[in-house]
């Protein structure tokens, strides 16, 4: 059985307490998008953890955590992620890497923060990992695939030089930067063969096996629902799928072995970089929201810069769980809202006059306002209570409400960052 765990929103959705919580029952944990631009907060036993590259399933003895092919592999920051834990006491974990993973280079990086500065106060609001220029080099052709680390040495020289040749066009000219010397790329690519061999598998094979032994695999999607560069908010978005349908394609196995898709939504809305935001409140009231927010308020797991926060938006988040192909919701930090006498929710976008229910292309949104229905407060600590018929009643009708508005039934509700803080509810839709 495979299932994704994947976002709704815009990311920071929990993604990683879910995974870290699921994976107990499961075999195999799969990152198949992204690199290392966003963290996951993953609080157990051990202790608090940031994860960026590794999969949310780690920490569990019995798991296999694999970086699917999809994944933008940054070589020396996955040995340290692996060395992290390894000094926290977790134990060593199993760890394949897709041998059709590509390799994030020094360069993207250095491009990505060269292009950000270029752009000033019209930036994407990179986390300067090199992803964009990763991504585009990937499907420009001219990406390292991590089994060419293993293959022609000479055939592996000869692109060195060739794609050197590209980049140093726009590093000496536009963003005057020293050139790349291709012997220093070609020696750096050497010793990343050397730091990555010891987990490089054909990880699409080894799944099909899997598969066929019937494993419970689990694959972790990075960002959310309105970062994909589909069906996003384009171009604010990131530069690989955010959907669990490409979970099939950055992992290697057939799209309907995905039988379950655990989408989480946040009980408000937070997102990080540039880009419209409906239901973005500002101020005192966003600053409160902002401190409250999270396991220690609402900055980022990677950059640690405030987070932009809003009101629960359920016309994003309805078309975050349609585009995932959300079977079930997690919904996530409930817990935070206990302070508030009510409760706004975005159920509505006004645009020229008129009421909207489908959230829009980007155009349009930039021109889209909120509208709000309040929902009485709960005005207490809802963390520690494990029952759901335990709730305050006026917290179970904003869950109620969220779900109506969502379509989808929500059968797990999150009351604090640990990995036994979760509500099991059976839907009532
Ligand atoms: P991910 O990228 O989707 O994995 O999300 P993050 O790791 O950024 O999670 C957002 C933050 O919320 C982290 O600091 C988590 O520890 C925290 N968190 C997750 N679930 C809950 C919850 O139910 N209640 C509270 N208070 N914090 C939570």
């Amino acid at each position: 059985m495979v299932r994704a765990i994947v976002g709704a929103n815009w990311g920071d959705e929990g993604k990683g307490k879910i995974t870290d919580m699921l994976a107990e029952e499961s075999d195999i944990i799969i990152r198949f998008q992204g690199g290392s631009n966003a963290g996951h907060t993953i609080i157990n036993n051990y202790g608090k953890f940031a994860l960026h590259l590794l999969p949310s399933g780690v920490f569990y003895g019995h798991t296999t955590s694999i970086i699917g092919n999809g994944v933008a592999l940054n070589i020396p920051y996955l040995l340290e992620e692996i060395k992290a834990l390894e000094e926290k006491g977790v134990p060593t974990p199993k760890i394949l890497v897709s041998d059709r993973a590509q390799i994030l280079m020094p360069y993207h990086m250095l491009l990505d923060a060269c292009e950000e500065a270029r752009l000033a106060g019209k930036s994407f609001g990179s986390t300067k990992s090199g992803i964009a220029p990763f991504y585009s080099d990937k499907y420009a052709k001219i990406g390292f695939q991590v089994s060419e680390l293993f293959g022609c040495p000479d055939a592996l020289k000869e692109k060195v030089e060739n794609v050197c040749t590209l980049k140093n066009v726009m590093l000496t000219n536009l963003y005057h930067q020293p050139a790349l010397k291709p012997e220093e790329i070609y020696g750096m690519l050497m010793e990343y063969k050397e730091m990555v061999a010891p987990y490089v598998c054909d990880v699409s094979s080894y799944l099909h096996q899997a598969l066929q032994e019937g494993k419970n695999i689990l694959l972790e999607g990075q960002l959310g629902s309105l970062k994909d560069p589909d069906h996003g908010i384009y171009p604010m978005v990131t530069s690989s799928s955010t959907l669990a349908a490409y979970g099939a394609i950055g992992a290697g196995i057939p799209p309907y072995e995905i039988k379950n898709i655990t989408t989480v939504v946040k009980a408000y809305s937070s997102a990080v970089g540039a880009g419209a935001f409906v239901s973005e409140i500002f101020g005192g009231e966003a600053q409160e929201l902002r401190d409250r927010g999270g396991d220690g308020g609402e900055y980022g797991a990677t950059t640690g810069r405030p987070r932009r926060v809003g009101w629960f938006d359920a016309v994003a988040s309805r078309y975050g769980c349609r585009v995932q192909g959300a079977t079930e919701v997690a919904l996530t930090v409930l817990d935070v809202l206990g302070y508030l006498d009510e409760i706004p929710v975005c159920v509505g976008y006004e645009f020229d006059g008129k009421i909207m229910k489908d959230f829009p292309v980007t155009s349009m949104l930039e021109y889209c306002k909120p509208v709000y229905k309040k929902l009485p407060g709960w005005k207490c600590d809802i963390r520690g209570i494990r029952n759901y018929e335990e709730l305050p009643e006026n917290c179970k009708s904003y869950i109620d409400e969220i779900e109506r508005e969502l379509g989808v039934p929500v059968t797990m509700v999150s009351n604090g960052p640990g990995r036994s803080e979760i509500i099991k509810r059976g839907p009532l839709i």
